[in-house]
């Protein structure tokens, strides 16, 4: 878990290519409802161009759809899921938390970055005029079509996020701590995931059976 652009995302990325897990993040699968204009696209967008969070029921029913599907050998990687106590809550009656990773980021540093970050919706390509810009202004490399800026990375939405963020999931943090004795919790402070990174790999290796 971590802040909207705390690069929850970046992080799940390395973590793949060092461990065996199947990614699970609550916010691509409704950023896909919403292209594909499912019906639960169209309620999941009316909450995320606000910047708020989707209903509990919402995301609880496609976590329980992927528990559904799930192997028996496999881990998941959930990443953004649960952000609220009543998640936490329902996610216990479905799979075991063996560990939560909090990425701890200061928030200039992911208003700065969110307002930076341009993306190929079709694709999901991301870009940052910080550090990966497009080829050509505003351009996606591969295809040339034009980059947008996803609705809620707006700075007067990016705001809201945090706002939300800080009032609904951080708390989460000292859940997981007195109500999950067999989770482990570790908040992970910085700015740059290439130097975050190194930690979490070190710390998974302790505390994650790898297969
Ligand atoms: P993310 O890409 O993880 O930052 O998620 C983008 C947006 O999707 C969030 O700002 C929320 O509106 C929504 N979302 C993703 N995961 C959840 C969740 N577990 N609970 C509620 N809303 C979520």
């Amino acid at each position: 878990m971590g802040a909207p652009g705390g690069g929850k995302g970046t992080i799940s990325k390395k973590i793949l290519k060092d461990f065996k897990f199947n990614h699970i993040s609550t916010g691509d699968i409704l950023r896909k409802h919403v292209q594909d204009k499912t019906e639960l696209g169209l309620i999941a967008n009316s909450y995320m161009v606000k910047g708020a969070l989707v209903p509990d029921t919402v995301v609880i029913d496609m976590l329980r759809l992927i528990h559904k599907n799930k192997k028996n050998d496999e881990s998941l990687l959930l990443d953004g899921f649960p952000r609220t106590i009543e998640q936490a809550k329902q996610l216990s009656t479905i799979f075991p938390i063996d560990c939560l990773i909090s990425l701890d980021i200061p928030h200039q540093t992911i208003i700065d970055r969110l307002s930076n970050r341009w993306i190929h919706a079709p694709s999901g390509r991301i870009y940052s005029y910080d550090y990966n810009p497009p080829k050509i202004h505003n351009k996606d490399d591969i295809t040339g079509e034009p980059l947008s800026q996803r609705d809620d990375d707006k700075p007067e939405t990016i705001s809201k996020r945090l706002v939300s963020y800080e009032q609904m999931t951080k708390p989460l943090i000292e859940y997981y701590r007195n109500h999950s004795k067999n989770t482990h919790v570790e908040v992970f402070q910085g700015t740059e995931s290439d130097v975050i990174y190194p930690n979490v790999k070190n710390y998974l290796l302790k505390h994650f059976k790898t297969k």
